[in-house]
């Protein structure tokens, strides 16, 4: 098995700077994900979990220290050498699903492929195979409008992993889905980034999900608090939800909307077709 990493994060900083405040968002996070490895990463809200994630992306730059994915330091890269890497190596699903409206939802997982100029029947066939196995087969030709917030996600997902990413980074994929629906999702997602040997992040707050993960980072007001590796650990916090409760004691369980202005907004579609 290959141990390299495929992500990496050196002391990935980001600040937000508006005027007079300056937010340290992500802190000197250090972390590495192998080929095959899916990681949960988890958290209380304004924790700092979306902007690593939309760094890893390559739709935010760092403010300080490196991200490295397959060894190549997105911070050398010009916005289009990003573009072009992200349409290549990288698959994500954001909890805005960003759904084209006017196109199906085999329409809108092809969509990725025709990005890639990777289009023809045989894509067409692993569309159709992703969105059946995402429990979708029988609303291929489904606008997003005529499909429930749970299935337009899982429509989302597929599209993320239909190009052959070797990173698949995914925040909050479960957020509008009841638990039996959460667990299929989150379990096929898992089996899709153990098969082929992809590098998986899932931002999630249900703890509950973490029974699919190979390991859990927690991150705190923008640092990596712990990252819990042992299966028995992550069983037992899936199973009895011990961040849960520090999770709540510190959100005060009350999500910071306003806090989430600019990330939690719908990406404007330019974002996945990459004109940045
Ligand atoms: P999480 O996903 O864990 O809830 P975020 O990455 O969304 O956390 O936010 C981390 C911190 O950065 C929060 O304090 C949030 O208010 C702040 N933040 C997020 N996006 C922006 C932005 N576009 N401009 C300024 N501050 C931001
Ligand atoms: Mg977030």
């Amino acid at each position: 098995m290959n141990h390299e990493p495929v992500i990496e994060a050196r002391s990935a900083t980001k600040i937000y700077q508006s005027t007079g405040l300056s937010v340290r968002a992500v802190d000197q996070v250090t972390i590495s994900v192998t080929a095959g490895e899916f990681v949960g990463l988890v958290g209380p809200s304004g924790s700092g979990k979306t902007t690593l994630l939309a760094m890893l992306a390559t739709l935010l730059r760092t403010t300080d220290g490196n991200l490295l994915i397959d060894g190549q330091d997105l911070g050398a890269m010009t916005d289009g050498q990003r573009t072009m890497f992200r349409r290549e190596k990288i698959g994500f699903t954001f909890q805005a699903n960003n759904l084209v409206p006017y196109l199906t939802a085999l329409e809108n997982v092809e969509l990725m492929l025709r990005l890639n100029k990777r289009n023809g029947s045989l894509s067409r066939g692993r569309a159709k195979e992703l969105l059946t196995r995402l429990g979708l087969g029988d609303r291929l030709g489904s606008l997003p409008s005529q499909l429930s917030g749970g299935q337009q996600q899982r429509v989302a997902i597929a599209r993320s992993l239909i190009h052959d990413p070797s990173v698949v980074l995914a925040d909050e994929p479960t957020a509008n889905l009841d638990t039996e629906r959460a667990n299929q999702v989150v379990s096929i997602f898992a089996e899709l980034v153990h098969e082929e040997k992809r590098a998986g992040i899932m931002v999630t707050h249900d703890l509950r999900m973490c029974r699919y993960v190979d390991k859990v980072i927690q991150m705190v007001d923008g640092r990596i608090e712990r990252v819990v590796t042992k299966r028995a650990d992550i069983d037992l916090l899936a199973g009895t939800s011990g961040f849960d409760r520090l999770d709540r004691q510190r959100s005060g369980q009350v999500p910071n909307h306003s806090l989430h202005a600019g990330l939690t907004r719908p990406l404007p579609i330019s974002a996945f077709v990459g004109a940045d």
